[in-house]
C-alpha cells in the first residue's frame, strides 16, 4: 500500500529484546512517550525503521503514529500493527482533509479501530487557520469522528487551530464528558487552556515550547496543567525544536528529540527532565489504555 512496506521487518529485533526494551526502566534507560508522530509521512519514506531505531536508542518508545486521512490511518496501522508493543497509531481525518471525506469514511476508520494497535479516533477537529476544508465540511466530520470514538469507547485526539469557539462548543454538546480526548500541540491562550482544563481534556505539548518568540506564552501555561493532564509529543516532522544544538542538518523533526522538549517542559515548572518524562509517560500509558 505505501513504498515503505518492502522495507519493515529487516530490522526487527528478536521478540526477547523487545520484551525487554518494552519494559522500560528495567530494561535500563526509562521509556518515555512520544504521543503525536507523522511517522506516515513522506519525509520519513527512505528511513523510516532508522528514525524509529534512533528513537528507541534516545529512551523514546512507544510512539503512537498520528493518521491523519483515510489512507495515512491506514498505513499507520499497518505499520504499528509489525512493531507491536514499540508502535501504536490513531485513525481519523485531520480536518484539512475533512472536504475528501465520504459516505465510506467512518465506516473505514472503524474498521481500521478494530485492530489492537489502533489505540485513538483522531487527529480530528477545526483548522480555520488555512482553511483548507470548507469551516462546515469541517465541523460535520468532527461531530461524526467524536460519535464514532464514543461508540468504539476510544479516547480522541483532537487538533484545533484558530477555531476555539466552535472546537469548544461542538466538545460540549457532542462529546459524553467521561470520553478522554487530549488537544494535541496546544499552543492556544491561557483562557483557552483554562476552558480545555476545566472541560477536562488533556493536553500535548510540541516543541512549540522551544521556540523563544513564538512559544513565549506556552512557557507560563504550561505550569498551570496539572501532571495526570499532561503528555508530550514531536509531531514530527514537523516543529522542530528551534534551540536544538547541533541543528538536525535537514532541518527534520524527529521523535528522538522529545527528551529536549522535556527538558523544556521542566526547566518551565521547575521540576527535573526525568520527573516531566515518568509523569508525561505514566498519562499516556493510562489515557491511550497502553
Ligand atoms: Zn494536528
Amino acid at each position: 500500500m505505501t513504498n515503505d512496506t518492502h522495507s519493515a521487518n529487516k530490522h526487527e529485533p528478536a521478540p526477547q529484546n523487545e520484551a525487554e526494551r518494552g519494559a522500560g526502566e528495567s530494561g535500563g534507560k526509562p521509556q518515555t512517550i512520544d504521543i503525536g508522530i507523522n511517522l506516515m509521512h513522506r519525509s520519513f519514506g527512505s528511513d523510516r525503521e532508522a528514525v524509529v531505531e534512533a528513537a528507541l536508542e534516545a529512551g523514546v518508545s512507544p510512539l503512537i503514529i498520528t493518521g491523519t486521512s483515510v489512507r495515512s490511518s491506514e498505513a499507520a496501522a499497518e505499520y504499528a500493527r509489525r512493531h507491536s508493543g514499540r508502535l501504536y497509531a490513531t485513525a481519523g481525518v485531520h480536518p484539512h482533509d475533512a472536504k475528501s471525506c465520504d459516505a465510506r469514511t467512518i465506516r473505514k476508520l472503524s474498521d481500521l479501530a478494530a485492530g489492537g494497535e489502533v489505540v485513538a479516533i483522531g487527529e480530528c477537529g477545526l483548522d480555520y487557520n488555512r482553511d483548507f476544508s470548507p469551516r462546515e465540511v469541517q465541523r460535520e466530520w468532527f461531530v461524526k469522528q467524536i460519535e464514532l470514538a464514543e461508540e468504539l469507547e476510544l479516547p480522541l485526539f483532537l487538533h484545533e487551530r484558530d477555531a476555539h469557539e466552535d472546537f469548544a462548543t461542538i466538545l460540549r454538546r457532542a462529546k459524553p464528558p467521561e470520553l478522554p480526548a487530549v488537544v494535541h500541540c496546544f499552543t492556544g491562550t491561557a483562557q483557552e487552556l483554562r476552558t480545555y482544563l476545566d472541560m477536562g481534556l488533556h493536553i500535548g505539548i510540541t516543541g512549540w515550547i522551544c521556540d523563544e518568540r513564538r512559544g513565549k506564552h506556552l512557557r507560563d501555561l504550561v505550569k498551570i496543567i496539572p501532571p495526570e493532564r499532561l503528555m508530550i509529543e514531536t509531531d514530527a516532522p514537523f516543529l522542530t525544536p528551534r534551540d536544538l544544538v547541533p541543528k538536525p542538518k535537514d532541518g527534520r523533526n524527529e521523535p528522538k528529540f522529545l527528551p529536549h522538549i522535556a527538558e523544556a517542559v521542566a526547566a518551565c515548572t521547575g521540576r527535573s527532565a526525568e520527573a516531566i518524562m515518568r509523569e508525561t509517560t505514566e498519562t499516556a500509558k493510562a489515557f491511550f489504555r497502553i
